[in-house]
């Protein structure tokens, strides 16, 4: 029974360690080589799960193996007869859903922390033994997983089938005290699992959760699961979320969560919900319908593709939108999340130096270690790639006479690219929405996905009867939204740059063009006055603006230990604020069009 086992063991939760024991029923005669993923999918970052490894040994029966380091995450067991036992601890202190955790309060894991590969039996069945840990420390403590289970106890630990090793990677574990709601889709079974403290209102996320899910089957026309796990830890201060085949951890605020008597949505949970939306579509889209370079390459070293504007931008697209479609938050409330993320776009000068298939492509070393000049050098596939499927989306409606959608696109790319297995070739997509559509379109994808210039937001917007203006920032806190009647703001005087609030002003960006970086001011600065008044993290905007008139100011400031003097020269702040209305003037043609768009 499986030639490969992995016995888990919460060993010691002061120390923050699994202890596990890998048996290989078959090693290789002549040497078997066992290794950690450098990176797990979803998260397009070099992490190295291999460091932490705290010790390891081998045996064969009662003998000890030599084991060989290899390099950074692979090792070597000897030349041996007969089963190959592999123990060793693995510390786990990263409250992400990308790695580990464990305390005397949960235990958390993937299996990309946890599982050594043996190499040459990647697709053999595994199987997994979870073993109750020590009840002194972990009373009421379950399992909650994704894996097929063998087991027949109600707590879940006990043994556990992975098809593979892609398959045995692919299912979080917590294990804790937490709280769960269960919900069906398709009469396929679907839970969310909350770890943290929190008073959630549980039948509200089952009702909301069973709504959005409902409509994402409903787009693809297939819901390809067996069981559905949504893994939440709630926080403090926190948010992220990781997609796999059947389940997907997230990480939220725990004042995101909707309570009891909650009415119209909150901001927060709107959030949550845009989340779980988020990874809840990619169970489809990535874990299915996959980048041809990711079914074909492993996962020790980076594997870049042009096309997360289609996996990601895409999915940031359909996540918000199916909350309107769902019902869960009205199309006002939906025009107020699109302005936001429009702002977002605009307000970053990277947009115009990067396409969405180069920041695809670089998310390893630009997209996922942004440092200080990331917004004048970058643009991110996620926020742009979701407009340039709302402008391909509406563009498709017009130009078919609404005969076509993105929807109809998604639903191609589940069958004859998810449902089939097949990967997605570089550059597929455009000529599968051309096939589709009937339309000549390599001047948008050319534009849009592989060139710089400005997409067609605000003329796409009309074909729906949506309206756009620009206007300028009321605060450093907006990003615009949705407006019943465009809000008048004056314009102001602006130095360009962004602050972080450490007790001092900080300047934690700088933006290209503004007066900031004319004068000379660079990231890490401490403000301390402007035009000899004091500046703190909440008056500079109020400092620059006191005194009308186009005037030179002084501003002091520390670089690093140095007082340092700058003449800045403060310019018009710009227009770079989304705000969107549904227009008093549409007809008929753009009613039903929106009708069909949101769903209304
Ligand atoms: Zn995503």
């Amino acid at each position: 029974m499986g030639d490969i086992c992995y016995r888990v063991e919460l060993a010691d939760p002061g120390a923050h360690t699994f202890r596990v024991r890998l048996t290989v029923n078959s090693p290789a005669p002549s040497g078997q080589n066992l290794n950690l993923p450098a990176w797990i999918p979803g998260s397009y970052m070099i992490r190295d799960f291999a460091k932490n490894i705290v010790s390891i040994e081998a045996f064969s029966g009662s003998e000890s193996v030599a084991l060989k380091k290899l390099d950074k995450q692979t090792w070597r067991a000897g030349i041996i007869e007969g089963p190959l036992t592999v123990i060793y601890r693995v510390y786990a202190w990263d409250l992400s859903v990308r790695s580990a955790h464990f305390d005397t309060t949960h235990a958390y894991f993937n299996g990309t922390s946890l599982f050594l590969q043996v190499a040459g039996q990647e697709h053999a069945c595994c199987k997994v033994e979870l073993l109750e840990p020590n009840e002194a420390w972990s009373k009421g403590w379950k399992v909650a997983t994704s894996f097929e289970y063998k087991g027949r106890r109600i707590d879940g630990f006990g043994e556990y089938l992975a098809k593979n090793y892609a398959d045995l990677i692919d299912h979080p574990v917590e294990i804790g005290n937490w709280e769960s709601v269960k919900f069906s889709v398709n009469e396929i079974p679907h839970k969310m699992v909350i770890y943290g403290r929190h008073k959630a209102d549980y039948a509200r996320l089952g009702s909301d959760l069973e709504k959005i899910c409902s409509t994402h089957a409903e787009l693809f026309g297939e819901l390809p699961l067996q069981r559905y796990l949504f893994l939440v830890m709630a926080v403090g201060d926190g948010y992220g979320g990781l997609e796999h085949c059947s389940s997907t951890s997230l990480l939220c605020n725990r004042d995101d969560l909707p309570r009891i008597g909650e009415g119209s949505p909150s901001d927060g949970y709107t959030r949550f919900l845009g989340l779980c939306s988020h990874e809840y579509f990619h169970l489809w889209n990535v874990k299915r319908i996959r980048p041809e370079y990711f079914k074909e390459r492993g996962l020790e070293a980076e594997v870049n593709t042009e096309l997360l504007w289609v996996f990601e931008g895409f999915t940031s697209y359909y996540d918000d939108l199916t909350l309107v479609r769902s019902g869960c938050i009205g199309p006002e409330s939906y025009l107020e999340l699109l302005a936001q993320v429009i702002t977002r776009v605009q307000r970053g000068a990277g947009r115009q130096k990067q396409s969405v298939a180069e920041s695809s492509f670089d998310t390893w070393t630009k997209f996922y270690k942004q440092d200080e000049n990331a917004s004048n050098a970058i643009v991110s596939y996620y926020t742009k790639g979701a407009l340039v499927a709302l402008a391909l989306d509406l563009l498709l409606r017009e130009r078919t006479s609404d005969r076509c959608s993105l929807d109809q696109i998604m639903r191609a790319l589940w069958t004859g690219f998810g449902k089939t297995e097949m990967g997605v070739p570089e550059r597929s997509v455009e000529v599968l929405v051309q096939e589709i559509s009937g339309l000549e379109l390599h001047d948008f994808f050319r534009n849009a996905v592989y060139g710089t210039d400005e997409l067609p937001i605000k003329e796409t917007l009309q074909l729906v009867g949506v309206d756009m203006q620009w206007r300028v920032a009321k605060n450093a806190k907006d990003l615009g939204g949705h407006a019943k009647d465009w809000s008048e703001v004056k314009s102001r005087k602006d130095l360009g740059l962004r602050l972080i609030n450490q007790g001092e002003a900080k300047v934690s960006h700088v933006f290209d063009g503004g007066a900031a970086q004319k004068a000379g001011i660079a990231a890490g600065d401490i403000l301390l006055a402007l035009d000899g008044l004091r500046v703190t993290p909440d008056n500079l905007d109020a400092l620059l603006n006191r005194v009308p008139g186009d005037l030179d100011m002084e501003l002091v400031l520390f670089r690093r230990d140095e007082l340092m003097r700058f003449v800045v020269h403060p310019q018009s702040a710009p227009k770079d604020t989304c705000e969107l209305r549904f227009s008093d003037t549409a007809d008929n043609q753009q009613l039903a069009r929106r009708g069909s768009w949101l769903r209304l």
